[in-house]
This record gives structure tokens, C-alpha cells and sequence, in this order.
């Protein structure tokens, strides 16, 4: 990964989070506590902030500061949540794995942390039907990683939430988008936008 796919994968998840706030806010307003946007915007700001240091470094580095400043900086679960999405893909990526084994890491230490999996309306209801994707189609199936992520957020919608702040709602947790899923969701596509430019 060269610098400049670096910096853009940076400015594009910085653009969508902050295009995004607001809907990701409502979203939280619903089924949490409201704050999801703004937790996703102080965390990518702080990494925007370290852009240039962080392009600097070798991707599984990179990939392990930015985790490491999104659990600092993100007051909610989804701080150490994504925190441990970005560090367990440096820690895989540092140690050699493909793009995809990585990110297989990377989902499982969502999941440890999390003490969670799929089905339970969080973010890990986009990330490992992606990562299944990943496998089946490669990683250049670009089209078909952007659907699996927006089929795989709309799936949240009815699922009754057992893990994070909504599941308090109980039955009440239904018929709302799950806010980390979608945040999942952008991320996903920001990430695909940049890379499939580049190859
Ligand atoms: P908080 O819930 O602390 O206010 P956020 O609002 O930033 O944090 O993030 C909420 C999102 O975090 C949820 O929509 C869900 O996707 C995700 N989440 C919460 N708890 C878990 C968990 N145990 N495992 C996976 N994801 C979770
Ligand atoms: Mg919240």
C-alpha cells in the first residue's frame, strides 16, 4: 500500500463519517443513546489528524496506530469496537497474512471484544457476511462487496438486538437500522471506492 492509497483511504472514511454524522446520530437516537455520529467523527478526525505520520508508516503499523487512536479517542463501544477491527488487521497484516486473512483476524477480534456475533443487530452483521463475500469472490469483487455491505445492513432492520445499548429496548430494538451496521456499511463503501480506483 502505497502513501497516497494511505491518505485517501483516511480523507474517504474522514468524508463519509462526516457526511454521515448526522443520519448516524438518528439512527443511535432511535435504539441508543445518540451519539454514534458524533463517536465516529471525534475518532476520524483524531486519525485525519495524524494523516500525514500515518501514511508514513508500513500499512500493518498504520492500521494497529489508527485502532489504537480510535479506542483513545471514541468514548463509546464502538471505539474499541472498531479499535480492535483496525488493530487486528495491522497485528494480521504485520505478520504477513493476505488482505483477507486479515480482515478474517480483524472481524474475530471485533467479535472477542464484543463478546458477540452475527445476528445480534451490531456492526458485526455487515463485517462478516463482507469477510464471506471476501473469501468466496476475492478481494477486486468490488460490486459485489458494496452489496453484500447494503443487503447486509438492511437485514438489520427487523433483527431484535441482544448485544450493545439497543438490546436494553428489548422487542422495541426492531424495525430500526442498527447504527454501527451502517457505519459499517459506509465504511465499507469508502474503503472499496478508493481501492478500486487504484487497481
Ligand atoms: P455506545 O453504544 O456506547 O453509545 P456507539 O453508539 O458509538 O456506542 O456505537 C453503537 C454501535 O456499536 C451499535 O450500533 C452496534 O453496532 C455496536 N455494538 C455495540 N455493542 C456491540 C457488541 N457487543 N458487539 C459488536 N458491536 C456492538
Ligand atoms: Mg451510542
Amino acid at each position: 500500500m502505497t502513501r497516497e492509497v494511505t491518505l485517501a483511504l483516511i480523507d474517504a472514511a474522514t468524508a463519509t463519517v462526516d457526511a454521515h454524522a448526522a443520519e448516524l446520530t438518528k439512527l443511535d437516537q432511535a435504539i441508543g443513546d445518540g451519539d454514534h455520529g458524533s463517536n465516529m467523527q471525534r475518532g476520524f478526525q483524531a486519525i485525519a489528524r495524524d494523516r500525514e505520520a500515518l501514511a508514513a508508516m508500513e500499512p500493518g503499523e498504520a492500521l494497529m496506530k489508527a485502532g489504537m487512536t480510535l479506542v483513545t479517542t471514541v468514548g463509546g463501544a464502538s471505539g474499541p469496537l472498531y479499535g480492535s477491527l483496525l488493530m487486528g488487521m495491522g497485528k494480521a497484516a504485520e505478520a504477513g497474512k493476505s488482505w483477507t486473512e486479515a480482515f478474517a483476524e480483524a472481524v474475530d477480534s471485533v467479535k472477542k471484544r464484543g463478546k458477540s456475533d452475527v445476528g445480534a443487530k451490531t456492526m458485526l452483521d455487515v463485517l462478516v457476511p463482507v469477510l464471506e463475500t471476501l473469501r468466496a469472490e476475492g478481494e477486486g469483487a468490488f460490486a459485489s462487496i458494496r452489496s453484500t455491505a447494503d443487503a447486509a445492513r438492511e437485514a438489520t432492520k427487523p433483527m431484535l438486538a441482544t448485544r450493545g445499548r439497543a438490546s436494553f429496548l428489548g422487542e422495541r430494538s426492531r424495525d430500526h437500522y442498527d447504527p454501527g451496521a451502517t457505519s459499517s456499511q459506509l465504511l465499507v463503501h469508502a474503503v472499496c471506492d478508493v481501492l478500486e480506483k487504484r487497481t
